[in-house]
């Protein structure tokens, strides 16, 4: 039998993973996985001292499947892994290597995933085995594919080489998002080894992606805290601190487990409703405004930067513009800038409008009304019309950036209605701390409108726009997602909330 099979390029690589991905999402997949487990059910649980004829027969048996692999060992492997069966894929491999195979590097990245899954410690043999497989594949390839990046560290780190692991993460340059296991990962072996500096550090540079880390490092970060009492409640704290800080909100599971944590410690944490900005459970006021003076400075400068310099003549006619910047400087500050046209196509529409406008009259602010040109004939008719400022832009113009540069230039005070989350104006903010401030400042300085059973549209500014892990007092209030993916996700149901009340001793 020849087993030999020829080098592939890294991007044949890559598309062959994607194809084993799409055929297991299949059907017909999952049926001939279930034939295979069955045919070869005693060497899958017995797979010591299997004879080569058995292993060639299960090799010959994917090859001649309808599914036709591109490289049929990563094949054979993956469905070990998926199928939970790692010492048997295991000796599968071993089965190759005794036959002079030289395996692509997917297999090889297949192989050492199965390393991964075993629960039993690795024997000194295998470790070594597996530092020079990995050794092997990064002195091979100068730059190394998201996945392979992932594998590498997993195992690196699994075999307590984590010098080389770092090297491998500082070596990416690509987005560090899509390392976010292998990053993970680290994070993971320092905390469960001791190394609290080290953890942070990438504990730290994970937070900074859009994502933060898997729940796995969470455990391993949860464990470190439980390690010692005194520590406990500074430590989930410092993570509470870095949650806040980069605006991050995790995801449920984590939360419970930590809350679970929490309550053995001496803390009470359940879960809560926040209503009109106030808990209902330990029934305080949520704090308003994040940003200290520094902070907001920080933000206001490159907010008004970056518009100016880059973002306005991006997407609005620079007369326009130039108009607008002299209007605003002139009559600056406002206390008030309305989203004319967003709070004009809520429920209500015009009504809506109004009210907002009557709303904060009433308390004697200056307004600034930021609308379309086909909104200013209807206005005009209107007695709100002598009640604010009214700038009209072109129909084609971006309506927030004339908000952010109206709210930045007036003052630290001043505050948005606006539903709209502004997620273009992410271009400013390329560094997430911030990213964070700016998320900070729209839950603090950012309101809506709700509609009011009976009662018509009231201008509620006690609805933010954002939310975020915040303390108050002794208690942490945490906001929190349903999944991964939905960690951007700004606008938090009023029930998707946990109060943190911490121990009375440990404020
Ligand atoms: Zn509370």
């Amino acid at each position: 039998m020849n087993l030999c099979i020829r080098r592939i390029p890294l991007l044949q690589v890559i598309r062959n993973a994607s194809n084993i991905t799409a055929i297991y999402k299949k059907k017909e997949f999952f049926d001939f996985c279930g034939a295979w487990k069955e045919k070869f059910s005693e060497v899958l649980v017995q797979p010591d001292n299997v004879p080569k004829e058995t292993w060639e027969n299960m090799r010959r048996y994917v090859m001649d499947s309808e599914f036709k692999p591109l490289i049929v060992d990563t094949f054979v492997l993956q469905m070990c892994i998926n199928e939970k069966y790692p010492q048997a894929g295991i000796s599968y491999y071993k089965f190759l290597e005794s036959n002079n195979y030289k395996p692509s590097v997917s297999t090889l990245s297949t192989y050492l995933k199965l390393y991964g899954m075993r629960d039993d410690p690795l024997t000194k043999g295998e470790k070594e085995h597996v530092l020079s497989i990995c050794k092997n594949i990064s002195n091979t390839y100068t730059s190394l594919n998201s996945e392979l990046a992932n594998v590498l560290v997993r195992c690196l780190c699994q075999v307590g080489e984590w010098q080389e692991a770092v090297k491998i993460i500082e070596n990416y340059k690509e987005n560090h998002l899509h390392i976010r296991d292998a990053v993970s990962n680290l994070i993971s072996y320092f905390y469960e080894n001791g190394k609290e500096d080290l953890g942070r550090k990438y504990l730290v540079a994970s937070l900074k992606t859009s994502l933060g880390p898997s729940k796995f490092a969470y455990d391993s970060y949860l464990k470190h805290c439980l390690k010692e009492k005194d520590k406990f409640n500074e430590r989930i704290e410092n993570l509470f601190i870095l949650w806040n800080k980069y605006g991050l909100k995790p995801v449920q599971r984590v939360v419970l487990e930590i809350s679970n944590a929490c309550n053995q410690s001496g803390w009470s944490v359940v879960p809560t409703t926040i209503s009109r900005s106030t808990c209902a459970v330990c029934k305080q006021l949520l704090a308003r405004n994040d940003l200290n003076d520094e902070e907001y400075e920080r933000l206001r400068q490159v907010t008004l930067k970056k518009l100016i310099s880059e973002g306005m003549y991006y997407v609005t006619d620079p007369k326009e513009i130039q108009h607008y910047v002299r209007y605003i400087d002139q009559r600056k500050p406002y206390d008030v800038i309305v989203d004319g046209l967003n709070i004009f196509y809520s429920n209500r529409g015009i009504v809506a409008l109004v009210d907002s406008i009557k709303y904060y009259k009433r308390w004697g602010k200056k307004i600034l009304v930021i609308g379309r040109y086909h909104l200013k004939k209807m206005i005009m008719r209107l007695d709100i019309r002598d009640m604010a400022d009214y700038f009209y832009v072109h129909d084609w113009s971006k309506d927030d950036v004339f908000l952010l540069y109206a709210a930045f230039s007036s003052g630290k005070d001043t505050v948005v209605i606006s539903k709209d989350l502004m997620r273009q104006h992410k271009f400013a903010m390329k560094d997430p701390e911030l990213d964070a401030l700016f998320k900070k400042w729209q839950a603090s300085h950012q309101y809506t409108t709700v509609t009011l059973k009976g009662s018509g549209t009231q201008l509620d500014d006690q609805i933010q726009v954002n939310a975020m892990v915040q303390k108050k007092n002794d208690c942490w209030h945490v906001p929190y997602v349903d999944y991964d993916m939905s960690v951007n996700k700004t606008r938090i149901g009023n029930n998707e909330w946990f109060c943190f009340k911490m121990p009375r001793d440990k404020k």
